[in-house]
C-alpha cells in the first residue's frame, strides 16, 4: 500500500484561491511542470528559494509513493528585456556585452544553475527541456492557434488575439483580472505596434536584422514568444492536461495567464488542474531581483563574503532557513535570521545522532509516537506546511533530550519507528543532508587554531623574527599543511 492511499494531500490552488484535495489525473502518477530559469546570469538566492519550494513538493509527492514526472525548462531564447514583446533578448544582450556566442552564455549559466541547486541538495527534474530545442513544436502549436482563429499574422509576427479568446473563455481567470478593466487602464497602442490590442501578446516575433537568435518559420525569420515555450514543453512531456504547474508568484501574470490562454486556444481544454505559486524572498523588505540589483548570491552565503553577512553559512543551513517559512509566505533574509536557523539546524542534526544511542525501556513516556507521526503528515498534507513539520521535529528533539537525561522513556519498538520517521522527514522530505555535528565542531576549532598560527607567523615576520615564522611554516608543512601567501593574505591547504 502506497502512503498516498492513506494520506490525503491538500494543495492551495491559485486558480480558485482554495486548498483542494489533490487527486491526480492518473492514479498513482503525477505530472508537474515548473518554470525554470532564464540563463543569462548567475542564479540569486531568491530564484533558489522558488526551486527549493518545488523541490519540497517533488520530494513529498515521491515520499507519498507517487511516480512523479517533474519537468522544469531552461529558458534560453525568447525572453525579452522587461518581460514584454519588445526589446532585446536577455541571453543575446548578455552575449553582446560579453562578446560571446549566445549559446556560450546559456552553457555558462546553466552549469552555474545546476551546480548551485546541487549544493542545496535539490533533486534534478525528470526532464529539463530547452526552448531552443523545441522551436519546431512551437511553430506547430502557433499554426493550430491561427487555424482555430485565436491568433493573427502581422508584418511577419504572430499575435495571440486576447479579445477573440475572451469571447469563448475567460482571460484573467488565474490572476483575477478583468479584461475590460485591463483595457480601460492601458494607454493607447504605440503607433508602430502591429498588435490589434495592447493585451495581445506575441507567439512569434519577426527578428530585426541585428537580432541574432533567429529561426525560419512560415511567417518570418524570427523567434518564439516566451509564454509559448512553457505551453509547448509542458504539454509535450505531460499531456494536454496535467496535474501541477508551478513557478514564482511574479509569473502569475502575464506568463501563466498566457499559458492558460494558449493551451485552451489550442486544445479547448484547461491545461493545468493545480496552479501553485511560491512566494518571494526579500532583502531589506524588497524583492530580491536581478533587475534592481537587490540580490545576494548563493556563493556569498557559502563564503560569507557580503557586507550583509557576519560569516559563511553551509548550503544546508540556508535551505533549512527557507523551509522554516511556508512556501506561500514572503520571507525576509537577514544575517540574524540565518544565524538562528543555523543553531536550530545543528540541534536537529545532533538529535538524529543521539537517536542511535538512546537506551530503551519497557514503556514509552513523554511522547505519543504514533500521534506525533500523524501530526507530521498532517502538516505536510496541509499544503506542504514545512514550518509546522519543523516545529513537530523539534518536539521530538526535546523528547530525545529528555530520554537522554532519563526524564522520559521509549520502548525499542517506538524508537525504531521514531528514528525511521525522523530520518525520513529530515532527509527525504526536507532534503537536509545529515551533518556530522562532531566533525563540524572539530572543523570550526581547527580553522580557529590555523588562523591563530597564521596570525602568530605574521606577527613574527613583522618583528623580523624569521626563525619563528619559518618554523611555523616548515613544521606545518612537515605534517602536510601548506601555507600560501598572496596579496589578499595567507591561506592554507592540505
Ligand atoms: P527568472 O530566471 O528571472 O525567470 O526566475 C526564475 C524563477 O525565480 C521564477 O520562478 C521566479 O518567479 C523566481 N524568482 C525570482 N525572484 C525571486 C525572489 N526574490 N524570490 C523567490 N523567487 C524568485
Ligand atoms: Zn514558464
Amino acid at each position: 500500500m502506497m502512503l498516498y492511499t492513506s494520506q490525503q494531500l491538500k494543495i492551495y490552488n491559485s486558480l480558485n484561491g482554495q486548498k483542494e484535495d489533490f487527486t491526480p489525473i492518473t492514479s498513482g502518477n503525477v505530472g508537474m511542470y515548473v518554470c525554470g530559469p532564464t540563463v543569462y546570469s548567475n542564479v540569486h538566492l531568491g530564484n533558489c528559494r522558488t526551486f527549493i519550494s518545488f523541490d519540497l513538493v517533488f520530494r513529498y509527492l515521491r515520499h507519498l509513493g507517487y511516480k512523479v514526472r517533474y519537468v522544469r525548462n531552461i529558458t534560453d531564447a525568447g525572453h525579452l528585456e522587461n518581460d514584454g514583446d519588445d526589446g532585446e533578448d536577455k541571453v543575446a544582450k548578455k552575449a553582446r556585452i560579453e562578446e560571446l556566442e549566445p549559446m556560450e552564455i546559456v552553457q555558462r549559466y546553466t552549469l552555474d544553475f545546476h551546480h548551485i541547486l546541487e549544493k542545496f541538495n535539490n533533486i534534478p527534474p525528470s526532464i529539463e527541456p530547452t526552448a531552443t530545442g523545441h522551436i519546431v513544436e512551437q511553430i506547430e502549436i502557433i499554426k493550430t492557434i491561427i487555424d482555430k482563429g485565436f491568433a493573427y499574422i502581422a508584418n511577419g509576427s504572430v499575435y495571440f488575439d486576447v479579445l477573440k479568446y475572451n469571447e469563448f473563455y475567460e482571460y484573467g481567470i488565474l490572476s483575477k483580472r478583468n479584461l475590460e478593466d485591463m483595457i480601460a487602464n492601458t494607454r493607447e497602442l504605440a503607433a508602430q505596434s502591429d498588435k490589434r490590442n495592447p493585451q495581445d501578446f506575441a507567439l512569434w516575433k519577426r527578428a530585426e536584422p541585428q537580432h541574432i537568435m533567429r529561426w525560419p518559420s512560415p511567417w518570418s525569420d524570427g523567434f518564439p514568444g516566451w509564454h509559448l515555450e512553457c505551453t509547448v514543453m509542458s504539454t509535450k512531456y505531460l499531456g494536454e492536461q496535467f496535474d501541477i504547474h508551478g513557478g514564482g508568484m511574479d509569473l502569475k501574470f502575464p506568463h501563466h495567464e498566457c499559458e492558460i490562454a494558449q493551451g485552451e486556444a489550442a486544445t479547448g481544454k484547461k491545461p493545468v488542474n493545480y496552479w501553485m505559486h511560491a512566494n518571494m524572498l526579500t532583502l531589506d523588505g524588497k524583492k530580491m531581483s536581478k533587475s534592481t540589483g537587490n540580490i545576494l548570491s548563493p556563493a556569498e552565503i557559502f563564503t560569507g563574503t557580503s557586507d550583509k553577512l557576519d560569516k559563511a553559512y553551509a548550503p544546508a543551513v540556508a535551505r533549512f532557513f527557507m523551509l522554516q517559512a511556508h512556501y506561500r509566505s514572503i520571507l525576509d533574509f537577514s544575517n540574524s535570521a540565518l544565524e538562528a536557523s543555523e543553531k536550530g539546524f545543528y540541534k536537529l542534526m545532533e538529535s538524529l545522532q543521539h537517536l542511535d544511542q538512546l537506551e530503551t525501556s519497557a514503556k514509552t513516556e513523554g511522547l505519543q509516537v504514533e500521534g506525533w507521526i500523524e501530526a507530521c503528515y498532517q502538516a505536510m498534507n496541509d499544503d506542504f506546511n514545512s514550518p509546522i513539520l519543523i516545529a513537530k521535529l523539534f518536539e521530538a528533539v526535546k523528547f530525545v533530550n529528555l530520554v537522554k537525561e532519563q526524564k522520559a522513556s521509549i520502548t525499542q519498538e517506538d524508537l525504531v519507528l521514531l528514528s525511521k520517521k525522523m530520518n525520513a522527514f529530515v532527509t527525504d522530505v526536507l532534503g537536509l543532508v545529515p551533518v556530522d555535528t562532531q566533525s563540524n565542531l572539530q572543523d570550526d576549532k581547527l580553522s580557529g587554531a590555523m588562523e591563530l598560527l597564521i596570525k602568530l607567523r605574521n606577527e613574527a615576520r613583522i618583528n623580523k623574527d624569521f626563525a619563528t615564522s619559518d618554523k611555523i611554516r616548515d613544521e606545518l608543512e612537515a605534517i602536510g599543511i601548506q601555507l600560501k601567501d598572496s596579496r589578499e593574505g595567507t591561506t592554507y591547504s592540505w
